[in-house]
């Protein structure tokens, strides 16, 4: 559990996200785990104007808050962009499974 202490289960089943549904996209912007690949602003590596946020993309794990923290810097970067400004590179708040996919429980 988040606070340490160990609950012990027969069956665990995540229904959140683990795999994400990216079977459209082109397989050389997704990592080895089928997430988008996003640099610091969120844009799909490798392409100009192609951004993945929230459970798609490799970030930060797939939740409602982040998603929706990623949206909303997704979209004044927009701005920005659209009024040829520097854009604001985007702080990963909750850094967790999706890069490596871990799981963020001990299945042993
Ligand atoms: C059972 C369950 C419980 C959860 N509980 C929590 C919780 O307690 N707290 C929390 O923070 N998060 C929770 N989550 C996770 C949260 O729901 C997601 O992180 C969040 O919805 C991600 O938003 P999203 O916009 O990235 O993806 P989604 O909400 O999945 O939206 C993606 C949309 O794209 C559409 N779509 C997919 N493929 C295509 C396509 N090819 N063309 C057009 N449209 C397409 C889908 O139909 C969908 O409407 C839970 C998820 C599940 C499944």
């Amino acid at each position: 559990m988040s606070n340490g202490e160990k609950l012990a289960t027969d069956v665990y089943i995540p229904a959140f996200g683990l795999i994400p549904n990216s079977s459209y996209i082109p397989r050389k912007y997704l990592n080895e785990n089928g997430f988008a690949m996003v640099d610091e602003y969120l844009r799909v590596k490798g392409l100009k104007n192609v951004w993945a946020i929230g459970d798609v993309a490799d970030i930060e794990p797939p939740q409602y808050k982040v998603t929706d923290t990623q949206s909303a810097h997704l979209a004044k970067n927009i701005i920005l962009l659209l009024a040829d400004k520097a854009l604001i590179p985007y702080k990963v708040v909750a850094r967790m499974c999706t890069r490596r996919f871990q799981l963020p429980f001990d299945m042993s």
